[in-house]
């Protein structure tokens, strides 16, 4: 979150608060994503995997081995009772708000592979590194350390905890799926683009690649810029020096607020002239406001 003072010709008329056109990649140089991945660079057969692991496309416990869950279900139960003592108000009280949480977190998570992995899943996640609670010990003075015999967690143990709240993330959740791939010969990529998402020729890629943003043009005048998005001016192009700290004294402001600067403030961000953040900590650990900072860089007390 910063502001610059930029020089742009007196006659500069960008509109404020819009972001300069130069900063931004031009349309006509995105490049085309592919039609086949809608751009993700998937194959279908990862595709439909990725919606089994989060319960989008049709899955079912029996598919891996596993056991469906029902409300008698340990982890089940006491997900509901947590979630019930949480929001009684929401959930109503007692053994019947219970069980018909019980059901609902059951069906759901019975749709999701995540929560029925088999061994195989499971041994992919422990190669990968994947499982470290299960497979090794923590302690302030070794850090990790393999469990010594080794210890290779079995479905069930990482099914159940998969019900604890925690559970898998993105990362189990690709390395899962890339490994059952592999196992039946398949791939993640998408044929079309080979997994790049887009299908742009060798000449559109090498436009994309040389873009580079262009500064707005330089001149007499003096303007504020933010640059929170790529870049837009905040201020009326002024024609001399002593006009902008004017300005910054008494129309500034920032989000909803007019906060307009000290004088000691404006003359301190316009003589340095560049970017200030919404915050500076000073290396004693004093913590500044950003035109605080500024009057401090200058010697001043803010
Ligand atoms: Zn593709």
């Amino acid at each position: 979150m910063s502001r610059d003072i930029r020089r742009v010709p007196v006659d500069f008329d960008w509109p404020l608060n819009k972001v300069w056109d130069g900063f931004l990649l031009p349309d006509e140089l995105r490049l085309p994503p592919c039609p086949a991945c809608e751009g993700m660079g998937w194959s279908p057969e990862a595709k439909l995997l990725q919606n089994r692991w989060y319960g989008k496309a049709p899955f079912r416990p029996e598919d891996r081995g596993s056991e469906p869950l029902t409300v008698e279900t340990p982890g089940v139960r006491a997900f509901a009772e947590r979630n019930v003592a949480h929001a009684t108000w929401f959930y109503g009280e007692g053994e019947a708000a219970i069980v018909r949480e019980a059901h609902r977190l059951s069906s759901m998570w019975n749709q999701q592979w995540c929560h029925h992995l088999n061994q195989a899943d499971v041994d992919a996640l422990v190669a990968a590194g994947r499982l470290m609670d299960f497979t090794h010990t923590w302690s302030r003075e070794d850090g990790w350390q393999p469990k010594d015999p080794p210890h290779v967690p079995t479905a069930a143990e990482v099914n159940a905890w998969s019900l604890s709240g925690l559970g898998h993330d993105s990362i189990n959740q690709s390395v899962v799926v890339h490994a059952e791939l592999e196992r039946q010969g398949l791939s993640d990529l998408c044929p079309n683009c080979n997994g790049a998402g887009e299908v742009g020729t060798d000449e559109q890629r090498a436009t994309y690649e040389a873009w580079e943003p262009t500064a707005p043009p330089t001149g007499e005048g003096w303007q504020l810029w933010e640059s929170v998005s790529e870049g837009s001016p905040i201020s009326p192009v002024f024609g001399d020096r002593e006009a902008l700290i004017g300005w910054l004294t008494t129309d500034y402001s920032w989000g909803a607020q007019r906060t307009p600067l000290t004088r000691e403030q404006a003359e301190a961000f316009v003589g340095l002239g560049h970017s200030i953040g919404s915050g500076v900590i000073a290396s004693d650990g004093r913590h500044f406001s950003g035109e605080a900072a500024v009057a401090e860089l200058r010697g001043g007390t803010p």
